[in-house]
């Protein structure tokens, strides 16, 4: 760390309640938002209390450094990005402050979807809707002055917020709304900390400039219907008042920080519905557009081709709707008080586009809510989803927030055609078409000196058009990095009176500086994302090592790759991250991180392990990164449950990122003896299993329970399922189901793991009687060792390496003799399909494994779609609570052991939608992550226990273990569900037969 920084945070730290960090780490985190530019703060604040923002605020002025709020820091145009001291609202500053029925007090860093939640339970909410509001804090969207695709029905956040609390450059702490400019009438102003002249003397100061340059201000308005660029000062003198509040919306943190926002609600609408207008060309759906917009919708959003293309190949379900011959589609919808008023609006919408004018080539109306989410998932999935493009050149936000007024709308979609053409750019096109704004994303790379011409070129021939047409440059977005350098053209000498107001309220430039009043003069393509600036520095040597260029051209030496990719590959997984911040989301239905999900702060998002292998790379860190333990605290918040991987818009495959990094730590300083017995579970179980009896009495004791804590790191109070008293490959032995069985039919080798080797060995006879029912002979070969997951979870390669290795070569051998391998347990699958070919090397035995390799439930689903499995199931009253494991759905094979469950007559199951069980393999076995993995796990555990069914049914052991911490109710693997359904083993259950009685599954 930089002296100056280290400063700074010993200074700080002394100051605050919060969090402060200046180290290299860090600063690289908050250094990028989802646009393309980067700049490293000199130092993270993550502020508990106001006076914690305070006191940071008069910090900083004393040691002229720059403030830069952030929210989520999902803006597109690097609004919250600055070279002082990031102020990050989302970590502390969450709480809904006061709730007084048509308006709501919050604190800034509350996310959007958060409120909508809450407010949804008594039929409100908070209407303007930018489309990550899964992520986006309340504090920004009033910053950002944040709107979406409902514009036309509720506007932006300026037409919802009543006050603020804000704190100025000064420190001063002020409740902002509207105010008499008459200062004999200011008497009522009061200020939060009793600096009780600051207010009138801004209320006059401000006032005063609007009236000096009324005229200005008016000519100089945009006429398109939204504008989010430069400081909106048209609407907010009337009647002799001066609204503050209204004026510091879309002020992007450059004259106040927003600390507390009172923002009006309204209901939800009674009733909603939605229709799709297919197109045979741009031009005709935005002259429907024109139309649209005076019938009053409450959202008409346009798609492009390339948009439908992508959701046509991502989705049968759009593949079946939109013909590929479809140029542009709109979406219309629109409320009404009854059904039939609905109803009419939207037949009438088509009769008036498909029949009458014949602008539309085709439509569907909305039938129920299930087609309304199906069309609105059109629009609202699949602009992140362009990242997932191949190839170097990137849909790129930098001219992505365009608006027009609407009849402009076909002249400039026009241009924007012909444009693109002549610079030989293609562009994706998503728009707001009632409100006239488009979001524009041209396919460029950015480290190709020709693109970053090019994108400049680009702005400004599309700007040039805009102001003809008397639009703005940022409809949405805000000015931030990107547009603040086009302001002057934009806005003239209205400009000076940005400036002016400035300087009114933040004299000394402290707050946000280089945002909608320039600095100095700038360009779109300054700052730009290391990686994405120069082609990636990072190159291979033989031996796979990443070599960067130094300062001084020399080079430097990263790391030595322990995983099959280049470093090509690897500096290419880190840059298709656009920092979009979708996997910041703590959504109930999202099952995003689960790290995240407990743990709210930007370290723990997937995002922040991008940003630090891409800092990495790009040459922005240390070398030795990686093996510092600064470094070590962001990777060690990856389980390795590769949910990011399946969720993440662009498909950033970070859980390989950060094994890379894991590795590299694990190789230098080893693990920590804790970690390094918790990646030996397996050898631990199999030293207590030569005592089961002493073993299962020391777990049941509480004394031997706090010894073991202690020694391993098992947290006390887990419930530890009881060890067999012969293991299952032992019993096998017995069996002689470790000789290859001599068939000529189907047949299986059965990969057994640590859970149904040691502790759950019925699990293993469960799934050979119910093969051997199904006709497919089972082989357990006695040399197959524990699939090692733990170690790969931990970075622990070397062990890793070796258990893979012997699995994958007694494994292979067995698929070349014809067998499929089958595993109960998801984690062991996920194991040899995927970390095996990855760790070691992609060695074609191992690839042979991980092809031939199947999750025993769909295996079974399988031979049913083929016809082949027996359904002389007994009928079963049983009703099972059923959770997919994160492991499982990695594998990407839907919920074979549900639709198993689902064959067997009587046996209702209920899908547990409740995320991620948040024990997270042996993470939430660990005493340091313990609670944090009950709380993550909550919802699913009081389901389990509450819920209304008699038994929880998972694949995966943790997931089990989890579902039956603080419960008496059992939870199964389904393969043992079918065992008891076949008559095979009555032994698993003892029924009582009557629904609503306990159900004892041994
Ligand atoms: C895929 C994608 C789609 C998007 N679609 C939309 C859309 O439909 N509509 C839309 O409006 N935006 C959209 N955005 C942009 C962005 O999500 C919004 O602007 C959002 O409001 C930013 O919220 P945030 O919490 O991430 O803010 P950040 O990016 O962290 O910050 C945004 C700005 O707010 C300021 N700020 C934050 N907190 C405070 C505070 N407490 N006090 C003062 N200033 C503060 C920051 O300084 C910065 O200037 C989109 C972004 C992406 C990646
Ligand atoms: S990891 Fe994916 S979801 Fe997260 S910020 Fe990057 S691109 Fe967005
Ligand atoms: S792999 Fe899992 S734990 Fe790791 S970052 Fe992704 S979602 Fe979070």
């Amino acid at each position: 760390m930089d002296p100056e920084q280290q400063r700074i945070e010993e200074d700080l730290r002394g100051l605050l309640q919060g969090d402060v960090r200046c180290d290299d780490v860090f600063t690289q985190l908050y250094a990028s938002d989802a646009s393309i530019y980067e700049l490293r703060p000199a130092g993270v604040v993550r502020p508990r209390t106001l006076a914690d923002v305070v006191a940071t605020v008069r910090y900083a002025a004393e040691n002229h450094l720059a403030i830069h709020a952030r929210g989520a820091g999902s803006g597109l145009a690097g609004e919250s990005l600055g070279r002082g001291l990031v102020m990050d609202f989302s970590r502390y500053f969450r709480r809904i402050v006061a709730d007084e029925g048509d308006r709501v007090r919050v604190q800034p860093g509350v996310v959007h979807d958060s409120l909508n939640r809450y407010l949804g339970r008594t039929g409100r909410l908070f209407g303007p809707d930018p489309s990550m509001r899964s992520v986006t804090t309340m504090g920004s969207v009033v910053a950002i002055d944040s709107g979406g695709s409902h514009w036309p029905k509720y506007g932006s956040a300026r037409q919802h917020v009543e006050g603020l609390q804000i704190v100025l450059a000064d420190g001063t702490v002020l409740r902002v709304g509207r105010h008499a400019i008459d200062p004999a009438r200011n008497d009522e102003a009061h200020t939060a900390n009793g600096e009780d002249n600051r207010l009138p003397v801004l209320v006059q100061s401000v006032a005063g400039l609007i009236q000096r340059h009324k005229r200005t201000i008016e000519d100089r308005r945009p006429l398109s219907l939204v504008n989010r660029s430069g400081y909106r000062l048209d609407d907010v003198l009337s009647a002799g008042q001066l609204d503050l509040a209204k004026l510091l919306v879309g002020s992007e943190g450059t004259l106040a920080l927003i600390t507390e926002a009172t923002l009006t609600v309204a209901p939800l609408p009674a009733h909603r519905g939605c229709a799709l207008l297919l197109f045979e060309s741009l031009d005709r759906a935005a002259h429907a557009a024109l139309e649209i917009a005076k019938s009053a919708p409450s959202a008409c959003d346009l798609m492009d081709r390339r948009h439908l293309s992508l959701a046509r190949e991502t989705d049968v379900r759009y593949e079946l709707l939109i013909p590929g011959e479809t140029e542009a589609m709109l979406l219309v919808e629109y409320h009404a008080e009854s059904r039939d008023a609905l109803r009419a609006r939207l037949e009438g919408l088509v009769e008036q586009m498909q029949y009458t004018s014949g602008l539309a080539a085709a439509s569907y109306i909305a039938e129920d809510e299930a087609d309304f989410q199906l069309y609105w998932g059109l629009a609202q999935r699949f602009v992140p989803t362009l990242y997932r493009m191949q190839g170097l050149s990137r849909p790129t936000p930098c001219v992505e927030d365009i608006a027009v007024p609407v009849e402009g709308l076909p002249n400039f979609l026009r241009h924007l055609q012909d444009t693109l053409k002549r610079l030989q750019v293609t562009a994706s096109v998503f728009g707001h078409a009632a409100q006239g704004q488009l979001h524009i994303r041209p396919f460029l790379d950015l480290s190709n000196p020709d693109d970053v011409r090019t994108m400049e070129e680009l702005a400004a021939e599309l700007y040039e058009r805009v102001w003809l047409l008397r639009g703005t440059i940022s409809g949405e977005h805000g000015d931030g990095l990107s547009r603040t350098p086009f302001l002057a053209k934009q806005y003239g000498p209205l400009v000076n009176v940005f400036r002016e107001l400035k300087r009114i309220f933040d004299p000394h430039g402290l707050l946000n500086p280089g945002k909608i009043v320039p600095v100095a003069p700038s360009r779109i393509t300054q700052h730009l994302r290391p990686t994405e600036a120069a082609k990636p520095q990072a190159a291979e040597t033989a031996v796979g090592d990443v070599i960067t260029a130094g300062a001084n051209g020399e080079p430097r030496r990263l790391l030595e790759l322990q995983l099959a990719w280049n470093a090509e590959e690897m500096a290419a997984a880190a840059k298709v991250c656009n920092g979009c911040g979708a996997c910041r989301s703590t959504s109930p239905d999202v099952r995003m991180c689960p790290i995240y999900h407990v743990n709210p702060r930007e370290e723990a998002s997937p995002r922040a392990k991008a940003n630090l292998i891409r800092g990495l790379l790009a040459g922005g860190l240390p070398e030795d990164t990686l093996v510092q333990e600064a470094c070590k605290e962001v990777a060690d918040l990856c389980v390795h449950c590769h949910m990011c991987r399946l969720e993440c818009p662009a498909n950033v495959d970070i859980p390989k990122l950060m094994l890379e990094a894991k590795a590299a730590y694990v190789n230098t300083n080893g693990l920590p003896l804790h970690d390094w017995l918790l990646t030996r579970v397996d050898l631990l179980a199999g030293l207590a299993a030569r005592l089961p009896g002493v073993a299962n009495w020391a777990m049941s004791s509480p004394q031997a329970r706090w010894l073991l804590e202690k020694a391993t790191g098992i947290a006390q109070a887990r419930k530890l399922p009881r060890l067999a008293r012969r293991s299952f490959l032992q019993q096998s032995a017995l069996r002689r189901l470790n000789h290859p069985p001599r068939t000529s039919g189907e047949k299986v080798v059965y990969f057994v793991d640590t859970y149904a080797n040691h502790f759950d060995t019925q699990l293993g006879e469960a799934l050979v009687a119910v093969m051997r029912h199904n006709g497919v002979a089972v082989f357990v070969r006695n040399d197959q060792l524990q699939a090692g997951m733990p170690m790969i979870a931990a970075g622990a390669l070397e062990p890793a390496r070796a258990v893979a290795a012997h699995n994958v070569a007694i494994l292979a051998e067995s698929v070349r003799q014809g067998y499929t391998i089958v595993a109960t347990e998801p984690s062991a699958v996920l194991a040899l399909t995927h970390e095996y070919p990855t760790i070691l090397d992609n060695d074609e035995d191992a690839i042979v494994v991980s092809q031939h390799t199947q999750e025993a439930c769909y295996y079974l689903w399988q031979l049913h779609q083929r016809g082949r499995l027996k359904l002389n199931f007994q009928p079963q009253r049983i009703s099972v609570g059923y959770h997919v494991p994160c492991h499982l759905r990695a594998l990407g094979v839907g919920a074979p052991g549900e639709n198993l469950m689902r064959l067997v007559p009587g046996l209702r199951v209920k899908r547990l939608e409740k995320g991620c069980s948040g024990i997270a393999g042996l993470w939430g076995v660990n005493r340091n992550n313990y609670r944090a993995s009950l709380r993550a796990g909550l919802e699913l555990m009081s389901t389990v226990r509450d819920g209304p069914f008699q038994i929880g049914a998972t694949e995966c052991s943790t997931c089990k273990m989890q579902m039956e911490q603080g419960t008496t109710r059992p939870t199964v693997h389904p393969i043992k569900l079918l065992a008891l359904a076949y008559g095979l083993m009555p032994e698993i259950a003892t029924l009582v037969r009557s629904t609503g009685s306990p159900l004892v599954v041994t």
